[in-house]
């Protein structure tokens, strides 16, 4: 099949890569001259386990190919994807300019019977609503229907779940065009759910902030866990092993970030308020999870008393592991409020402090180094934020060695307590 995918981002380079790996024709169309430059030279831009093996063989193959030129996306083929991103504003409501872009260009350039499927996180009305944009610059009236798809994939793990969802969802009300969109992933074993468009738009925003409420729950049965002496990580395991209840999402931590679970969740709370349908439960789940660094921060405070002129080493900016993304990232939080209380910063990232020096820190005084141990010499404590595997495998022993202080404040329970406390560290983790 012939598809074109608009915006290359984690989204859309991960889903034309996949595709063209499945056997489609795919042209990928970005606005952003540079970017598409790199790619065409098989240099995926972002960093995503597995991802730059499947762009080369795109390529190779000549199965994948990229474009600025919106005309040439449209007219080539069957089937668009709509990938571009869907920002949050400050009212929580979603920025759909970009989406509206491309169905205004859609529109334009229609040429015959296309297969529009939305597949960036857009909310519950905005199929119909791409369907009106295309429809109001469509002049020659070329038939197309709307399709949604909404997407599953975590960052860190993008290719591997692509290739291995635990669904696909597609929702239309024209099955028949949804159809066409499940079979586009012929090859991939996965169970399909076609559902009404309303539905689909609505699955991929109840999941997510789902997810993120049980990220808030455990983080706050970790708190009544601090208080009382309890291990959260023992807690969340006798949870777990109910199968209703389910292993996944219940590691207490800092609380959650990146490019989808805080816009998510502002926008279904936005959603909610439109429709005077008040959703208390993720106003809380919103409420304990921006108070999570806040927290962390004064547990710094109560132990290492004043924080002016500390000397302070972050291990970790990203805002999770294996991936290089910092939007919403908790670090950032931490790293400011530590800023503002006047201490020393010391960072050190595997992949992700070029994102932090030039955008997401950039007007932040810290002081980025190339290794972990460089990070912790003659610091007063060592902070731990992001939980990369490199961590793990780091003898601590040699880390306290280095450092000045000996506080250890674990923010992502990635350490055994009894063990740091042996080694010498005053260890403060979550909820244990
Ligand atoms: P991103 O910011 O990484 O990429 C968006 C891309 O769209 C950018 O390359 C940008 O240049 C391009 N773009 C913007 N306007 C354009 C236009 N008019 N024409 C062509 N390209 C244009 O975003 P992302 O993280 O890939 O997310 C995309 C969507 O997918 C969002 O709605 C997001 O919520 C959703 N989503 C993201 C993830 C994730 O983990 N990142 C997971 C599931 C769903």
């Amino acid at each position: 099949m012939k598809i074109s995918v608009i915006g290359t981002g984690y989204v859309g380079l991960v889903t034309g890569s996949i595709f063209a790996h499945l056997g489609h024709d795919v042209i990928c169309m970005d606005i952003d001259e540079e970017k598409v430059k790199k790619l065409k030279s098989g240099d995926p831009v972002i960093y995503e386990p597995g991802l730059e093996d499947l762009l080369k063989e795109g390529i190779e193959k000549d199965k994948l190919h990229f474009t600025t030129d919106i005309k040439e996306a449209v007219e080539k083929s069957d089937f668009i994807f709509i990938c571009v991103g869907t920002p949050p504003k400050k009212s929580w409501e979603t920025d759909l300019s970009y989406v509206k872009k491309v169905a205004e260009d859609i529109g334009k350039h229609i040429n015959g019977y296309k297969i529009v499927v939305t597949k960036s996180t857009v909310p519950v009305g905005t199929g119909n609503m791409v369907k009106e944009i295309i429809r109001s610059y469509n002049k020659n009236n070329h038939p197309f229907d709307i399709v949604s798809n909404p997407e599953f994939l975590r960052e860190g793990s993008a290719v591997e779940d692509t290739l291995h969802p635990d669904r696909i969802v597609v929702g239309s009300d024209n099955k028949e065009a949804a159809q066409k969109v499940a079979d586009l992933y012929r090859g991939i074993d996965a169970p399909v759910l076609i559902v009404k468009l309303y539905s689909s738009e609505l699955i991929k925003y109840a999941s997510n902030s789902f997810l993120a409420t049980k990220i808030s729950f455990i983080n706050s049965i970790a708190d009544i866990c601090e208080r009382t002496g309890a291990d959260v990580e023992e807690v969340a395991k006798g949870m777990g092993m109910d199968k209703r209840i389910g292993y996944h999402f219940l590691k207490a931590g800092l609380g959650y970030g990146g490019s989808c679970f805080p816009k998510d969740v502002d926008s279904i709370l936005y959603t909610s308020m439109q429709l005077n349908e008040p959703f208390i439960i993720l106003e809380a789940t919103r409420k304990v999870n921006e108070n999570r660094p806040v927290r962390f921060v004064e547990r710094m405070e109560k132990m290492m008393g004043e924080l002016r002129d500390k000397k302070i080493a972050i291990w970790g900016l990203a805002f999770k592991p294996n991936t290089d993304d910092m939007r919403e990232a908790v670090s950032i939080k931490i790293i400011k409020l530590l800023k503002e209380k006047g201490s020393n910063v010391i960072a050190y990232d595997p992949v992700a402090m070029n994102n932090a020096k030039n955008v997401y820190l950039k007007d932040v005084d810290i002081e980025y180094v190339n290794s972990p141990m460089e990070a912790v010499k003659d610091v007063d404590a060592l902070v731990l934020v992001t939980e990369w595997d490199e961590f793990k495998r780091i003898d601590m022993k040699e880390v306290i060695e280095l450092m000045k202080g000996k506080f250890l404040f674990d923010g992502r329970n990635l350490y055994n307590p009894e063990e740091m406390e042996k080694i010498g560290f005053s260890y403060v983790s979550i909820g244990r």
